[in-house]
């Protein structure tokens, strides 16, 4: 896996990106949740399911499927005033499928552990991408609360964190832009 922090940075330059009027506390904390769930496959490790079995770690909660389920779910919870299936509540469901899926994503670019089963449960196979510069967190508190989770933050640092700022700087320019525009008009 990435680190929370990798997948959460990934998730808030996501939701920035959405439409402003819907980032309530609760938009905030599906996001929180929609990106960090899919490692809750890691209590299979304790129950003896093995990393590799389709319930196992990076297997059916990192795949394109529980995504796409994960979207359908929660615009409902996220807006409850939304009209189920309306255009608003299908933007919804992209946004909250992609900010799952985005999990899957950043794992596939770590530099350890067994590829994403993105296909699952239809094809059990690892994916990884062919440029892995991530290192991968370990799994545990004790273990990334060393000298291992130091490296991990400072890769995650490097190729997650500047990319994740140019996107919200860029936002940011944008949006300062559009607004002098409009003060200015045609
Ligand atoms: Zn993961």
């Amino acid at each position: 896996m990435a680190s929370a922090f990798g997948h959460m940075a990934v998730a808030y330059a996501m939701g920035k990106t959405l439409n402003p009027a819907w980032a309530t506390t609760r938009f905030w904390v599906l996001t929180v949740l929609c990106c960090l769930f899919p490692d809750a496959d890691v209590l299979g490790l304790v129950f003896g399911i093995p990393y590799e079995h389709v319930w196992g770690h990076r297997g059916l909660t990192h795949s394109i499927l529980f995504a796409v389920f994960i979207g359908l779910v929660m615009p409902k919870l996220a807006v409850p005033s939304l009209p189920r299936w309306s255009s608003q509540y299908g933007i919804l469901a992209v946004y909250f499928g992609l900010v799952t899926l985005s999990h899957g994503f950043l794992d596939a670019f770590t530099d350890g552990g067994l590829g994403v089963a993105f296909f699952a449960p239809f094809d059990a196979t690892r994916y990884f991408f062919p440029w892995r510069p991530i290192a991968v967190s370990p799994i545990g508190l004790t273990s990334f609360f060393s000298s291992l989770g130091l490296g991990v933050l400072l890769s995650e640092l490097v190729w997650i964190g500047i990319p994740v700022a140019c996107w919200l700087i860029g936002q940011w320019v944008a949006k300062k832009k559009k607004a002098s525009c409009f003060r200015e008009g045609p």
